[in-house]
């Protein structure tokens, strides 16, 4: 039997102190489609964990009945490191305590580190071409020294990765629909997994500016086929950040449910011959990131919202009053934050104090909003 839990050992910063990566394989080792599947990058968020919860008996049984035919490497709880971090009661774990650093920003910009490599020995054959990418990225990886237990975690996970044809990594946002954040040249070849999902949006963009772990392998195909571009170079890594709504919505009905969406994308694309049942309902098209604004607040205060996830707005709509915390009229006035473009609610904060600058919603819009073409696209 192919299924099969794996440990690995992160050896620790400080004595005595390592920490056990649980993670599963199934499938055919030798089949010609690899899946790499990964939740929780962000040790707080659990719906994707719930999901992969629910999905990994359905693996087990299909490898069981000899119906996979893609080779799956699932991370269910990606992150122990981050799992481990609290601070006076409350859970750390978006953010590597020790450096600040978001454990989904600054993954690596993998073209330059590997174009020495594979300088003079592209060719022809896509496929050729993308196997000599894949190890030359494989022996970069090989060939660090990993500085700390993270580095380690971050280059087993990396390594995993660039393996593979297709890689998911689950998250959640705060309080939110199901959206999916890709590169733009994966759509529409990804509406299938939206589709399967059910989601409200798909946020496309090429560069967000935080080096997302999402962004990794589609940018370095790209910058591949840009600096070689006699040399066919497929964008070979269908890879997705999957936001599995808010980080409270994690229960065992909505978790079977999203673990029967990835069950009926993977065999509606051959990889587990199981019916997959009828697709669902299309979900809408990929809009450009750029088009969505992340309303943010000028002031501190306590938020009281007008609008419900999904509601369609109007600019200089009404989206949350923000009621006075200080000043002559504290707890006493309030003011409104207007909707910048028209769209829908995709999500709001569920902690209502808010400091100034804070974000507060995401609107989706269709058409590019002025000061977000080009500019940094994430919330932090
Ligand atoms: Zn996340």
């Amino acid at each position: 039997m192919a299924f099969e839990l794996h440990q690995t050992m992160l050896a620790g910063d400080s004595p005595g102190a390592s920490t056990t990566l649980y993670w599963y394989t199934a499938g055919p080792q030798t089949a010609p489609t690899r899946v790499h599947l990964q939740a929780a990058l962000h040790a707080d968020e659990q719906p994707g964990t719930m999901a992969l919860h629910h999905l990994l008996p359905r693996l087990r049984d299909a490898d069981t009945a000899g119906q996979l035919t893609a080779r799956f490497t699932i991370f269910p709880s990606v992150n122990p490191l981050g799992l481990a971090t609290t601070t006076l009661r409350h859970h750390i774990g978006r953010y590597d305590l020790e450096t600040g650093v978001n454990y989904n920003r600054r993954w690596p910009d993998l073209y330059p580190l590997i174009a020495p490599a594979i300088a003079g020995r592209l060719g022809n054959d896509p496929q050729a071409n993308i196997a000599i990418i894949r190890a030359a990225v494989i022996g970069w990886i090989e060939s660090q020294r990993p500085g700390s237990a993270i580095q380690q975690l971050r280059l087993l996970v990396l390594r995993s990765a660039a393996a593979a044809d297709i890689v998911l990594d689950l998250h959640c946002d705060d309080d939110s629909l199901k959206h999916i954040f890709t590169s733009p040249e994966l759509m529409p070849g990804l509406q299938d997994l939206a589709d399967w999902m059910g989601v409200a949006a798909t946020l496309t963009a090429q560069d967000s500016g935080g080096g997302s772990f999402d962004e990794v392998l589609p940018t370095l195909f790209r910058k591949a086929q840009l600096a070689n571009p006699d040399h066919p170079i497929p964008a070979a890594a269908e890879t997705a950040t999957l936001e599995y709504r808010g980080r409270a919505d994690s229960f065992d009905h909505i978790g079977q449910e999203d673990a029967a969406g990835l069950f009926g994308f993977f065999a509606g694309r051959g990889l587990i011959h199981s019916d997959p049942g009828a697709r669902p309902q299309p979900a809408p098209g990929p809009t450009p990131f750029e088009a969505t604004e992340v309303l943010r607040t000028d002031a501190p205060g306590l938020l009281a919202y007008h609008v419900e996830l999904g509601e369609r707005v109007s600019k200089g709509q009404p989206i949350a009053d923000l009621i006075a915390m200080d000043g002559p009229q504290a707890f006493m006035a309030r003011r409104p934050i207007l909707a910048g473009t028209d769209g829908f609610v995709l999500s709001r904060v569920s902690g209502k104090y808010v400091r100034r600058g804070a974000s507060i919603a995401k609107l989706v819009g269709t058409s590019i909003l002025p000061g977000r073409a080009g500019a940094y696209l994430l919330e932090d």
